[in-house]
């Protein structure tokens, strides 16, 4: 096999060629297809997690089919068409795995980050954590899914049924939940980076009600926002802009420190809250939805051997949507 290996944070990743691996007890090998670029990577790569797996294969949006399946697998076929999320593992005995909070587990294994990713021919999956994804979809187009989509989600369950949501970072994810809440009957306002001007035209032709800086306030008090941008500027800029009792949810695995900030905008009931990973229940309700509510997923397709100058432009903000690597 072959793959865009992290041989240490701060460096490039190198096109590496690796021995074929045989899946263990409980595990399946998925030729990949499509593999979708995050945020997440970045912060994997730039050494912003801690104890990361060393080298590591990043990415955690995978589409394949599998080629391989070890002992003990069942409900697979070969050749069926899978995708890998952000969870790859989970202990399934501590105590929140065993109140179906598994997204907290304390002993989890996370794909890309802890384990072997997908920027790669091929990669080795625990089976529990393949979703079965039919035949609807192209590769490419359904790879975002597995964490911006899943990741959405989940940040869209957790910031409750409010009509007016704001969304802070018009990315990957946020052009997914867009259309899932509007799906859902909301308002969406979308806030980008002041003066992306670009990517509020892009957010308009989702049919979001209103576009702006992230340094502007929305032209009616929220019910809610969710922060899928890293910038911890955002926290009291998005507080101001939520009503008496909205909620504010950060999404991101990782945020630059919050400024401290007057206690006045949190109080009447406004609550702020974070999101972590998924369930495989989220999986299992977010991909079934997904026929349902038609998404269109904007996608910019890079070679694998690419995956370096597709990490450059997500951070430089150079395409709109997600980046898809395909090998
Ligand atoms: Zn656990
Ligand atoms: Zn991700």
């Amino acid at each position: 096999m072959k793959a865009m290996v992290l041989n240490r944070p701060g460096s490039p990743l190198k096109w590496t060629e690796l021995p074929d691996r045989q899946p263990g007890d409980g595990e399946v090998r998925i030729k990949v297809l499509a593999c979708g670029v995050c945020r997440t990577d970045l912060h994997v790569l730039d050494g912003e997690l801690p104890d990361p797996k060393s080298p590591v294969i990043p990415g955690h949006e995978i589409v394949g089919r599998i080629d391989a399946i070890g002992p003990g697998v069942a409900g697979l076929a070969m050749g069926e068409r899978v995708g890998i999320p952000w969870l790859g593992h989970t202990c399934g005995v501590c105590p929140y795995c065993e109140a179906n909070r598994e997204n907290l587990c304390d002993a989890p294994l996370f794909t890309g980050y802890t384990r072997d990713g997908g920027f790669a021919t091929a990669v080795i999956a625990d089976a529990r954590f393949a979703f079965p994804l039919g035949e609807t979809g192209s590769d490419v187009s359904l790879a975002p899914l597995l964490c911006a989509g899943l990741i959405g989600w989940r940040s869209l369950k957790i910031a409750g049924d409010g009509k007016r949501l704001g969304l802070y970072g018009f990315g990957a994810a946020g052009h997914i939940v867009a259309q899932v809440a509007k799906w859902q009957g909301r308002e969406v306002f979308a806030f980008t980076r002041p003066g992306d001007t670009g990517t509020q035209i892009f957010a308009r032709t989702l049919g979001v009600t209103w576009a702006g800086g992230s340094d502007e306030m929305p032209p009616e008090p929220l019910d809610a926002a969710i922060i899928y941008a890293t910038v911890g500027d955002l926290v009291p800029q998005a507080l101001k802009a939520v009503r008496k009792g909205g909620r504010v949810v950060c999404a991101g695995i990782h945020m630059s420190d919050i400024p401290s900030f007057p206690y006045q905008i949190l109080w009447e009931e406004r609550q702020l809250l974070s999101v972590a990973n998924l369930t495989r229940q989220d999986g299992i309700d977010f991909l079934g939805l997904v026929p349902k509510i038609g998404i269109v997923v904007k996608t910019t397709v890079y070679p694998l051997e690419q995956a370096n100058k597709a990490l450059e432009d997500l951070r430089a903000g150079r395409f709109d949507g997600a980046a898809v690597l395909v090998p």
